[in-house]
Parts: structure tokens; C-alpha cells; sequence
């Protein structure tokens, strides 16, 4: 489990700033990962602010909620610099649903890393075909601290990092996540990918 180098800031030091990531597939756990962050932040009297992308809107318009229903009060921006703005005087800063951002989120959280304020960003490292997502590679390489949490497989209760999408659409962004993806481990994603791949007709010999 992770443990901070510093929750609170009891003794007035200079405030230092840090990047996290939290990453994962779907199911793995990321928001429950990032509230647990948060919640002990606030409990060390650290002042707290959470944002996530304005298109995720799939449970609450302003509260990240993870699968198990933990939530907390965030507020949606459009566009990263958004961030910089509303965080001002923030000790830490939650990010959630990271992939979702353009690449400039990578400079606003150095900017406030930079200046001293803790960010916390959860987000999927891949999409539903496998490649890294959105700003989320280049967070990992200049985080100083990186989590990677884990699913389980559906199809066989190994670990999981892949999210594999049951729907048919080719868009990257898919909302709605628990009828539309499952968690799966390398092989079984692989083999759901190769049956995708198959001509319908050919498919449906396979399958019967
Ligand atoms: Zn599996």
C-alpha cells in the first residue's frame, strides 16, 4: 500500500510538491486508490481539491464516485489550465479520469508540482485496444511516485490490466462502464481480440 512521505504539514516546512499516478484498467480500483489518498489528506488538515474531465458524467455531475460508491465533492473542467486557476492555494490536488484530459495536463501538474502542491492523478493507462492513453504515459514518466493497481480477469480470476470492451463502438471514449467493458488478463484480452478479428460468418463457425 502506499504511504506518503508526508500527509500533513504540521512544522510550517516549505511546502514540497510531487506528482502520483494512480493507473490501472477499469475495475482496478484507481478512485477507490485516489479517495483513500485524498480522504487522509483531509484528515491531516491539508487542503483538498478535487477535479475530473467535464465529459464524465457517468454516475454524478460533480462528485468522483468509484465503483463501490465512495465520493467525494469534485468539480468537472473542460480543459486542464482550468486546474491552475481553481487550485490556487490547494495543498493537494486530485485528478481523476486523467486519460480523458488532453497532453497539457502533463504541464499543469508539473506547474503545480512545481509550486508545491501535491498531485494525485488516477487514470487508465490503456485504452480498450491496449495503447497507452492520452496524457497518462507521459504523467508516469514524470511522476515520482507510481501505483499501478490491478483487476481480476473475468474469464479466468488471474490478474487483469486490460480493459476489454464487450460493446461494438470504435470510439476511444466509451462511457458507461460496467455493461460495456471487462476487466481481463493479457490472454484472455489477446484471444477476445483475435475473436473480434474474425469475419462474423467465421465466427459464428467457430462458435457453434
Ligand atoms: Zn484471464
Amino acid at each position: 500500500m502506499f504511504i506518503e512521505p508526508r500527509v500533513g504539514n504540521r512544522h510550517n516546512a516549505p511546502r514540497r510538491g510531487w506528482i502520483e499516478v494512480v493507473c490501472g484498467s477499469m475495475f482496478s480500483g484507481k478512485t477507490e486508490e485516489l479517495i483513500r489518498r485524498l480522504t487522509r489528506a483531509r484528515i491531516a488538515r491539508q487542503q483538498v481539491e478535487i477535479f475530473k474531465p467535464a465529459l464524465d458524467t457517468r454516475y454524478d455531475t460533480e462528485d468522483v464516485v468509484s465503483h463501490n460508491a465512495a465520493r467525494i465533492r469534485s468539480t468537472p473542467v473542460a480543459i486542464p489550465s482550468e486546474i491552475l486557476l481553481l487550485a490556487a492555494g490547494s495543498d493537494v490536488v486530485g485528478i481523476d479520469e486523467g486519460q480523458f484530459f488532453d497532453n497539457s495536463l502533463v504541464e499543469v501538474c508539473q506547474q503545480l508540482a512545481d509550486n508545491g502542491t501535491r498531485v494525485i492523478v488516477a487514470g487508465l493507462d490503456m485504452d480498450y485496444l491496449g495503447r497507452p492513453f492520452g496524457p497518462m504515459p507521459a504523467l508516469l514518466a514524470t511522476a515520482e511516485f507510481v501505483t499501478k493497481v490491478h483487476a481480476v480477469c473475468v474469464c479466468c480470476g488471474e490478474i487483469a490490466s486490460y480493459s476489454y470492451r464487450i460493446a461494438a463502438s470504435e470510439s476511444q471514449v466509451l462511457l458507461g462502464e460496467t455493461d460495456s467493458y471487462e476487466a481481463r488478463c493479457r490472454p484472455c484480452f489477446l484471444e477476445g481480440m483475435q475473436t473480434k478479428a474474425l469475419p462474423s460468418a467465421t465466427q459464428s463457425a467457430v462458435t457453434h
